[in-house]
């Protein structure tokens, strides 16, 4: 039988090289469910072993490479994966149902991940020196690598957050054992067998599977450091699996991004902004805005210009390039999203669909742009992380009552502004504790970004990505207290 063309089959990635294991699991178009896009072999604590053992013999010499060497390998796999850009963006896209635009974005972006690391590399290489030669006393301080780092990723965007890992553990030395999604393993598979061309064998390695091959490569005892990007639910299951070794975690995870719209923001360029933020990727965004706050004196106009904006949505097909909200990735999501959205109207709000659905939606898990007009800032649409494209509005009386109810949150992942006046907004912007908070804009995704190290505060995340920063989250000290023989014999 010949191979489908259209069928991805996605190996492991053990010793540089792709493996096929007997088990294997479908991957499926969440636009149109019948749609087998590939499959993925799934691996055991047997590839686990095998994985992190060979990381940690090939990462000794890795560790202990000229930086410089290790930025032009670096520089190397980000031309390798613009030369794949296409062919990942379409891949990604059917299987995660992200747009087809948006993942041509997401393959551009983790191609610059890896030079944003390569260029990042010298400022947090070599040793600094103290000490004072007078008296014979000498310090060394080094920067070096943890060794094995495993990297477990989530479905959303697969490319930037796998890439975003890969590049800044690998640039500063160390070896990664990477676990994908099973709702989106193919392009994030791919996208580190590329990048593992350009590396020695095995320093990279694929394992697929669900939470039992996560908490086999936790369990690992040469496993020195995890780096998790998820949900806050499985971010405590992993951090009470790492305990039992005191292995430390870098942790990116959920939000519940507050928009802050006062009286005298710009109302058009608002909506069209929140809409954008909000909606991306069908709201599966974990910095996508899930909570407007409105100045009462203008949330009529507001709301009717954001349901304006969300009536023009044109939801269907993810590689329709005239679409621009895509399918969320299971029935289960779709029926969360459903849930919430009844839960809401059962208590007096105004739930109203919008968007326009563009071609035969019948299977696929698909749900319209939902605005939730009138909630309160204790409601539950309001409080959780919805991770769906529903939208609470909730009207303001004042600007201080703004930022207490955007910082009553267990979240702290990012948040906007929304203000006419550029000073007041960035005082205001201050005051909110997240890690990331945008002025007049929101659609804009720091992903990948060279500057901003991003993350969360309070139960957004532990640690940063990004800029030095992020390379920071893979590297330890190692200090050389040292007095010379001739003090010492003194
Ligand atoms: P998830 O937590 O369900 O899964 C993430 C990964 O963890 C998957 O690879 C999954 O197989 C694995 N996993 C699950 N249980 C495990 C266990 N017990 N041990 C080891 N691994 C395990 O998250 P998801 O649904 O894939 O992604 C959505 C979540 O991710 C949202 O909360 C979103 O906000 C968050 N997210 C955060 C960022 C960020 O940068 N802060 C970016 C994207 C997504």
């Amino acid at each position: 039988m010949s191979h489908d063309p259209l069928r991805e089959r996605v190996g492991l990635l053990l010793d540089g090289e792709e493996r096929f294991s007997s088990a294997v699991e479908e991957v499926r178009n969440p636009g149109r469910p019948q749609e087998v896009v590939g499959t993925f072999a799934v691996g055991d604590p047997a590839h686990i072993d095998a994985a992190v053992r060979q990381a940690a013999a090939v990462q000794k010499g890795w560790g202990g490479s000229d930086p410089a060497d290790r930025a032009a390998a670096l520089r190397r796999a980000a031309e390798r994966i613009e030369e794949h850009a296409e062919r990942l963006a379409v891949l990604a896209s059917r299987e995660s149902g992200s747009l087809i635009a948006l993942c041509r974005w997401e393959a551009t972006a983790a191609a610059q991940a890896f030079r944003n690391a390569a260029d990042h590399l010298s400022a947090v290489s070599g040793y600094a020196e103290h000490g004072d030669a007078a008296i014979g006393d000498r310090v060394l301080v080094h920067r070096r690598p943890f060794g094995v780092v495993a990297c477990i990723v989530p479905w959303n965007a697969p490319m930037i957050l796998s890439a975003n890992k890969l590049a800044a553990a690998l640039a500063t030395g160390n070896a990664v054992v990477m676990k994908p999604s099973p709702l989106a393993p193919l392009a994030a598979s791919r996208l580190a067998q590329i990048v593992a061309t350009c590396l020695p064998a095995g320093l990279v390695s694929v394992v697929g599977g669900g939470a039992d091959v996560g908490e086999a490569l936790l369990d690992h005892d040469l496993v020195r450091k995890v780096s998790f990007t998820g949900g806050g639910a499985t971010a405590r299951v992993i951090m009470a699996r790492a305990a039992r070794t005191l292995t430390p975690v870098h942790f990116e995870l959920g939000g519940n991004d507050p928009a802050l719209v006062l009286e005298d923001a710009d109302l058009e360029a608002a909506a069209r902004g929140i809409a954008a933020a909000a909606f991306r990727r069908g709201g599966q965004v974990c910095f996508a805005v899930k909570r407007v706050y409105v100045h009462q004196a203008v949330a009529a106009e507001f709301e009717d210009l954001l349901v304006a904006h969300l009536d023009g949505m044109r939801v269907g097909d993810a590689l329709d390039e005239t679409v621009t909200m895509g399918p969320l990735i299971s029935r289960r999501q779709c029926e969360d999203i459903r849930a919430v959205a009844a839960r809401a109207r059962a208590v007096g709000r105004e739930v109203v669909a919008c968007g326009v659905p563009v071609g035969e939606l019948a299977d696929g898990h698909f749900h319209l742009p939902t605005v939730v007009l009138g909630a309160h800032h204790e409601d539950e649409v309001v409080g959780i992380e919805q991770f769906g494209p529903i939208l609470p509005i909730v009207r303001s009386s004042s600007e201080a009552e703004m930022i207490r109810l955007a910082n009553d949150s267990e979240y702290g992942l990012c948040s906007s502004i929304w203000s006419q006046d550029d000073e007041r907004a960035l005082a205001i912007a201050g005051r909110i504790e997240v890690g990331v908070t945008f002025v007049n804009r929101h659609e804009f995704s720091p992903q990948g970004s060279k500057w901003i190290p991003f993350g969360g505060v309070k139960q957004s995340g532990i640690g940063w990505e990004n800029s030095p920063a992020g390379l920071g989250e893979f590297l330890q000290y190692h200090s050389i207290d040292s007095r010379s023989s001739a003090a010492a014999s003194a």
